[in-house]
């Protein structure tokens, strides 16, 4: 099957290519992003292959479809980004890969809580510059502090075994609450509780209508003097400005991003010759309590293998049967 590529990296065509070797579907690599204005270039093929800022709104999935694109394979687990109502109606299966490495993004997220806590990222800038003063680098022992943990799926599950590993403590919040997490010693509290309670807030939510700035204002409000705060779900789950005044007023101690609710065209780009024309980005670059990586929780051997292959499995089975191995639609999560 012509499986056009888009917003492909060399690590995209590098892994895709590998598992596609059996296969031998024809995959046309595309720099850009999938926007209305390039949704052209998907003409011939009957598939489109996305990542997470390709736009997969109405009016591209129309322009898809009229192209006469059949399946949508996502190169990703969460497909908020795509108008599902939108593709049903329009006939075209949508695909995704449900579980690549969750340790991955949960070992990322453990590594933005140690950075942030012992102030790698600062500690690494002022040996460089000969400066081996110790003033602002203080950090805590992990040990019996307090991880709340929101959402234990498969990635806040994985991160909940890691942190019980430093002996911490670990309070949960999840509408499904997972026998696994209590067995590891987790405990279901309520979401305003977990947030009192805890020094790191970590988040593994997906993004859903209900979890749209899930922390804003009042959540900050809620939360212990000082905490850490860490997002490596998807950025709208924090209203970035509430967090910002936190910041400020000095309410949340120190905040780990993986991702950022504006993300799309500025992750995955290299921008270091540019200005950056986001001032609520801009501003969070501005704290010393905050440290960013873009979006690359996912970004290990192991889970660029497990999504190439699902995305090849997902492209092989539409072609074969009609029906993708690991469909999402407004009806059926598979
Ligand atoms: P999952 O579906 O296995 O788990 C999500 C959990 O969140 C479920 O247990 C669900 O019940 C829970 N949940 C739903 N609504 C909630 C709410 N309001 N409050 C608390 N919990 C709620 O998903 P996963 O594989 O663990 O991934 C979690 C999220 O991580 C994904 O949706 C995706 O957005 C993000 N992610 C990020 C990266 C990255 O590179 N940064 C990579 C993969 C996934």
């Amino acid at each position: 099957m012509k499986v056009a590529v888009f917003s492909t990296k060399p690590y995209d065509e590098r892994f895709l290519s590998a598992a596609n070797r059996e296969a031998g579907h024809e995959l046309v690599f595309l720099e850009m992003r999938l926007t209305e204005s390039t949704a052209f270039a998907a003409e011939g093929a009957g598939a489109v292959c996305v990542f997470v800022n390709d736009d997969c709104g109405a009016g591209v999935l129309g322009r898809l479809a009229g192209e006469g694109v059949r399946l949508l394979a996502l190169r990703s687990a969460g497909f908020n980004h795509v108008d599902l109502a939108a593709a049903k109606r329009l006939g075209l299966t949508v695909a995704r890969v449900p579980e690549y490495s969750p340790r991955a993004v949960a070992e990322h997220t453990v590594a933005i809580v140690l950075a942030l806590n012992r102030k790698i990222h600062r500690a690494y800038a002022r040996v460089r510059e000969g400066n081996f003063a110790l003033e602002g680098l203080l950090g805590f022992d992990l040990c019996g502090r307090t991880v709340g943990v929101i959402g234990t799926g498969k990635i806040g599950l994985a991160f909940v075994r890691i942190m019980r590993g430093f002996d911490c403590k670990v309070l949960a919040h999840d509408p499904y609450p997972k026998a696994e997490a209590e067995a590891l010693g987790a405990r279901y509290v309520p979401f305003i509780d977990l947030l009192g309670a805890s020094d790191i807030v970590s988040l593994h939510c997906p993004l859903t209508p209900e979890t749209h700035h899930l922390i804003d204002a009042k959540a900050v409000d809620a939360m212990r003097d000082g905490a850490m705060l860490v997002n490596t779900s998807r950025g709208a789950v924090i209203d970035t400005r509430a967090v910002i005044r936190g910041l400020k007023s000095g309410k949340i101690g120190s905040l780990g991003l993986d991702v950022y609710e504006e993300e799309e065209g500025l992750f995955f780009e290299n921008l270091s010759d540019k200005v950056i024309t986001d001032d609520i980005f801009a501003r969070l670059l501005t704290f010393p309590n905050v440290l960013i990586t873009g979006h690359q929780a996912f970004f290990t051997v192991e889970a660029l293998t497990a999504i190439a292959e699902t995305t090849i499995g997902n492209i092989s089975s539409f072609e074969r049967t009609g029906a993708a191995l690991h469909p999402v639609s407004v009806e059926r999560l598979a």
